[in-house]
């Protein structure tokens, strides 16, 4: 058992588009198994190779709760297929020590990849559950897209990363997602109602 260093926000490898993996070899197989003791260890629900160092395509997820079975889920080469729906999400990072802000994502969504025999399997998450978050989540990582990217308030975004002692929000990197934000706002507003 291994337990890698996390970078942290600020570091260049974060922002670093990854590359694919073209062999599930067995140093692959060594990091995924590496990438999950650490993320265990750092009680995180995702963890993906860029914030090891590494600038291949693999994440790895545990959405299990504390009373159930471990169930780490490996990610090669991640390809989202297909999604809908909007949802407010309030995410963290191991990367961004004890920083939380509520981004959007979708609610549904499907994503193909590669186990850790090199097989490829098809995952389906839905109804905003903590599986299709951290998919998403994860997923940006290996295109060098951080959870504040999708912050809903950058100026609360701005407010968590400065009272946890982070690196400012890069304000160009944000991403503009009307639609998204739309639905959300009509959620909110009926469950006001
Ligand atoms: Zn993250």
């Amino acid at each position: 058992m291994t337990i890698l260093k996390i970078l942290k926000y600020g570091d260049e490898k974060l922002r670093q588009k990854c590359k694919e993996v073209s062999k599930v070899s067995k140093k692959i197989k060594i990091l995924a198994e590496n990438m999950i003791d650490t993320m265990y260890a750092n009680n995180g629900v995702g963890l993906a190779a860029p914030q090891v160092g590494e600038n291949i395509r693999m994440f790895v997820i545990d959405v299990s709760a504390e009373d159930e079975p471990l169930n780490p889920i490996v990610f090669i080469n991640p390809k989202i297929i297909k999604k809908s729906g909007a949802i407010k999400s309030n995410e963290g990072c191991l990367s961004f020590p004890k920083a939380y802000v509520d981004v959007r994502r979708y609610k549904n969504i499907m994503v193909k990849a590669l186990d850790l025999k090199g097989r490829p399997f098809v995952l389906e998450a839905k109804d905003g559950e903590l599986l299709a978050k951290a998919i998403q989540h994860e997923y940006d990582h290996l295109e060098g897209i951080l959870f504040i990217d999708h912050s809903r308030n950058i100026f609360e975004a701005i407010e968590v990363l400065r009272q946890n002692n982070l690196p400012s929000i890069e304000q160009d990197k944000i991403i503009d997602e009307p639609e998204l934000e739309e639905e959300i706002l009509k959620q909110e507003s009926e469950s006001k109602e």
